[in-house]
């Protein structure tokens, strides 16, 4: 599987914010959206096979192991790495861009954090209904906007695609450009289900640092 690093650090964007966790960070990315972080992991890496990935989650001794990208859909492998690190008692969070349906075979048990990318990201054109139609309550929706206009078409979508009552919805500001004091006064005017997050890792570590 081709990886680009491993880590150990702490969960911070999803239900799961705060925890330790081991992180997998596969290489290669179909999307480019304007605020991406981790554009490091478009090429390169390494080959590492499913086992040592496995072996190293179970080395680092959290619960909690997130594979995250890069976009981690696009590698075939993913549903055996996934099952594999289930078999071994973790919770395993899947981090994706929400430009690609489920893999066939990926083991339902892992927690799905699905982005809905809103004009902003300059990469609306990759969110289909089809890919959040199969997501349920064990999975999440994360929004990332950079102001009221992607906002307002993030809340439209899921409302026009019945997603509200189905799926936990977050909602988090562009780190550096959306002020979360407006993004929460607009959550709660809007009387909707969204839980306001910040990007935790960001707080708590250096924003430009790899491998946090
Ligand atoms: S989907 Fe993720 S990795 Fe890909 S370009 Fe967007 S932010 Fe970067």
């Amino acid at each position: 599987m081709r990886i680009t690093e491993t880590f150990r650090s702490i969960q911070g964007e999803s239900r799961f914010a705060g925890w330790p966790c081991f992180f997998i960070r596969t290489t290669g990315c179909p999307l480019r959206c304007r605020w991406c972080d981790t554009a490091y992991a478009f090429y390169g890496g390494e080959e590492q096979p499913v086992d040592s990935l496995v072996e190293q989650a179970v080395e680092s001794g959290t619960p909690l192991v997130e594979i995250t990208g890069g976009e981690p859909f696009v590698q075939p492998e993913l549903p055996e790495l996934a099952q594999k690190l289930i078999a071994n008692g973790k919770t395993v969070l899947i981090e994706t861009s929400g430009g690609f349906s489920i893999p066939s075979g990926l083991n339902r048990e892992c927690h799905l954090i699905v982005d809905l990318k809103p004009p902003g990201s300059g990469m609306e054109q990759w969110m289909k209904h089809e890919h959040f139609a199969d997501l349920g309550q064990r999975d999440e929706i994360k929004a990332v906007v950079a102001g009221r206009d992607d906002f307002d078409w993030v809340t439209e979508k899921l409302g026009q695609w019945g997603l509200w009552d189905r799926v936990p919805v977050t909602v988090s500001p562009v780190f550096g450009e959306c002020d979360p004091r407006l993004l929460a006064r607009w959550v709660l005017d809007s009387g909707l289900p969204i839980r306001v997050q910040v990007q935790l890792h960001k707080i708590l570590f250096d924003p430009m640092m790899r491998g946090v």
